[in-house]
C-alpha cells in the first residue's frame, strides 16, 4: 500500500456575511421563499450592468491577509463560461489570472504536534450560483427540476490550497484550522450545512519514484461535501480506492465524483473539465480592481488575534496545550473564557470548569457558549465560592447544574439547597469522634504507617456530613484526634 504518496489540495468556497449580493442590491440573506432575492442584474437579463460591492471586497481581503496571502493592488475579473441551468448568465464571474490574494499558508499541527505550513495558493472573489430543487427522491428519477437564484450572485471567496496534503487528516486539520481563522474575522457564518462553507477536495496517488508535475497525475476532485468529517470520509474511501485500481494494473479516469455519507462512498459523476473548457476571458463590464496600498496595509495591521497568536498566549499562561486548542478551535468558548476571565485570576481554574462540568452541560441542552443559561459571570461567581471554601468541588457541580436548571445564581441555589460547606471544626468534631471509635481496626491500619486508611476515615465523614464538610478540614480533624486520643495508647 505504501508505494504511493497521497497528494491532496482543497478548494474551499465561502460565502461572505455581506448584506447585499456582489454586483446588485438584492439580499444575501440565506432563505427566503424562491427567487425572492432576485433583480434583473443577478437574473442575468440583458443590457444589465455589475457594480462590485466594497463590503464583500473588504472582507475578501480581510480573509486573504489573515490567511498570510500577498494582496494584489491590481486585480481584475474574469468570466468562466459554462451553463447550467442554476447560472442564469451562461457565465460565472470569477477572477482567473489575476486574484485578489496570492502564496499564503495555513499552519497545521498533527499528533506529533510538529508544525507544518500548507500553502494557500490563491483567495480569489467570486460569485455563487443559483439552486435547484430536484421533484423527487434523487436527480435520477426527478420528475423536474425547480430553479431558486436566491443565491445567484452572493459573494464568495474561493480559497485554494497548494497540494500540500499528505492524508484525510492533514485534510481535516487544514480545514479545522482554515474555518478557525475565519471564524475570528467575521466575514462568514461558515455553516457548511447551510452551504456557507464548501468543500472541493482533489486526490491523486504519486507513484514511488515518480519525478514529473504533479499536475501530471491523475486527480480525482470530490464534490460539494458538506462537512469536515465528510471531506475526511471521502478522501479515506478515494485513497483506498485508487490504490486497489492501481493494484490490479488498472488506470485512475480523472472526473469528479460526489460523496455519499450513507455509503461513505464517492461515486462517478462527470469526467473533469479543463480550465480551458471553461474559456474564461476578461469581464468586460468590470473595470479592474485597484486598491490603495495603504489602506491593504492598514487592514493588515486591523487583523484581529488569530488563532497561532492566541494559541501561543493561552500556552504561556500556563494553560495545557490540550485545553488551548479546544479554546482556540471554538471562537465562542474562548470569547467566553476571555470573559470569565478578566473578572477571575485563576485561569486555570476556568479552563478547567469551562472545558468539563460547563461543556457537558451546554452540549447536553444543545446550547453553546455563546447563548448558555450560564453567563462568564455566573461561573465566576461559582468559582469564587469554591475558593472561598464554601463550596466542595463536587458541591459546586451540583450547584452548576441547578444554576442550569433554575436560571438561579450560585448564591440563591447554595441558600435554596442549604448547601454550603461546614467549615466550622466544633460542627465536625463529634462525627469524626464517632467514626474513630467506631473504626479500631482502621485507627490501628493508619497508626502502623498506612496512609490509605485515613482516606477511608475521611470519606466515612464526608459521608455522614453527606459531602458538606470540608476534607482538607476532616483529614486535620482526624489526624489531630488518632495524635491525641490513640497514639498515646501505642506507647
Ligand atoms: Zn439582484
Amino acid at each position: 500500500m505504501s508505494q504511493y504518496q497521497v497528494i491532496i489540495g482543497l478548494e474551499v468556497h465561502v460565502e461572505l456575511k455581506t448584506a447585499t449580493k456582489l454586483f446588485c442590491g438584492c439580499s444575501a440573506a440565506f432563505g427566503g421563499d424562491p427567487n425572492t432575492h432576485t433583480c434583473p442584474v443577478c437574473l442575468g437579463m440583458p443590457g444589465v450592468l455589475p457594480v462590485i460591492n466594497q463590503e464583500a471586497i473588504r472582507l475578501a481581503v480581510r480573509s486573504a491577509l489573515a490567511l498570510n496571502c500577498t494582496v494584489r493592488a491590481v486585480s481584475k475579473f474574469d468570466r468562466k463560461q459554462y451553463f447550467y441551468p442554476d447560472l442564469p448568465k451562461a457565465y460565472q464571474i470569477s477572477q482567473y489570472d489575476q486574484p485578489l490574494g496570492e502564496y499564503g499558508w495555513v499552519t497545521i499541527r498533527g499528533a506529533d504536534d510538529a508544525a507544518k505550513k500548507i500553502g494557500v495558493r490563491r483567495v480569489h472573489v467570486e460569485e455563487d450560483a443559483g439552486k435547484l430543487n430536484h421533484l423527487g427522491q434523487r436527480l435520477g428519477d426527478a420528475t423536474g427540476s425547480l430553479v431558486d437564484l436566491n443565491r445567484a450572485g452572493v459573494p464568495l471567496i474561493e480559497i485554494v490550497s497548494e497540494p500540500d496534503l499528505r492524508s484525510a487528516e492533514e485534510a481535516r486539520l487544514y480545514l479545522t484550522e482554515l474555518r478557525a481563522v475565519l471564524s475570528y474575522l467575521d466575514v462568514s457564518d461558515l455553516r457548511m450545512e447551510e452551504g456557507s462553507m464548501r468543500c472541493d477536495a482533489n486526490v491523486s496517488l504519486r507513484p514511488e519514484g515518480f519525478a514529473g508535475s504533479l499536475e501530471d497525475l491523475p486527480r480525482v476532485e470530490i464534490k460539494n461535501v458538506n462537512s469536515i468529517r465528510n471531506v475526511q470520509r471521502g478522501i479515506e474511501y478515494e485513497v483506498i480506492r485508487q490504490t486497489e485500481l492501481l493494484a490490479a494494473g488498472e488506470r485512475i479516469v480523472k472526473e469528479t465524483r460526489g460523496f455519499d455519507d450513507a455509503t461513505g462512498k464517492t461515486y462517478s459523476q462527470r469526467s473533469k473539465e479543463e480550465a480551458n473548457d471553461y474559456r474564461y476571458f476578461p469581464e468586460p463590464d468590470l473595470p479592474p480592481l485597484v486598491l490603495d496600498p495603504q489602506w491593504i496595509a492598514d487592514m493588515k495591521r486591523g487583523l484581529p488575534a488569530l488563532p497561532d497568536a492566541i494559541r501561543a498566549d493561552l500556552v504561556g499562561r500556563g494553560i495545557p496545550e490540550k485545553d488551548a486548542e479546544v479554546l482556540v478551535l471554538d471562537r465562542e468558548a474562548y470569547e467566553y473564557w476571555r470573559e470569565a476571565t478578566a473578572l477571575f485570576q485563576d485561569e486555570r481554574l476556568v479552563t478547567n470548569w469551562m472545558l468539563s462540568d460547563l461543556s457537558r452541560l451546554i452540549n447536553a441542552r444543545g446550547e453553546s457558549f455563546a447563548n448558555s443559561g450560564v453567563r462568564p459571570e455566573g461561573l465566576v461567581e461559582l468559582l469564587g465560592l469554591i475558593q472561598a471554601g464554601t463550596l466542595s468541588g463536587r458541591m459546586a457541580k451540583e450547584v452548576l447544574e441547578a444554576m442550569f436548571e433554575s436560571g438561579q445564581t450560585a448564591s440563591q441555589v447554595v441558600k435554596d439547597k442549604g448547601l454550603s460547606q461546614i467549615t466550622d471544626a466544633g460542627a465536625i468534631q463529634s462525627i469524626v469522634d464517632q467514626v474513630l471509635h467506631d473504626n479500631p481496626a482502621v485507627v490501628q491500619d493508619f497508626l502502623s504507617g498506612k496512609e490509605k486508611a485515613l482516606a477511608f476515615m475521611v470519606g466515612q465523614v464526608m459521608k455522614q456530613t453527606r459531602g458538606q464538610a470540608k476534607p482538607d478540614l476532616v483529614n486535620q480533624l482526624l489526624r489531630d484526634s488518632i495524635q491525641k486520643n490513640y497514639a498515646a495508647s501505642q506507647d
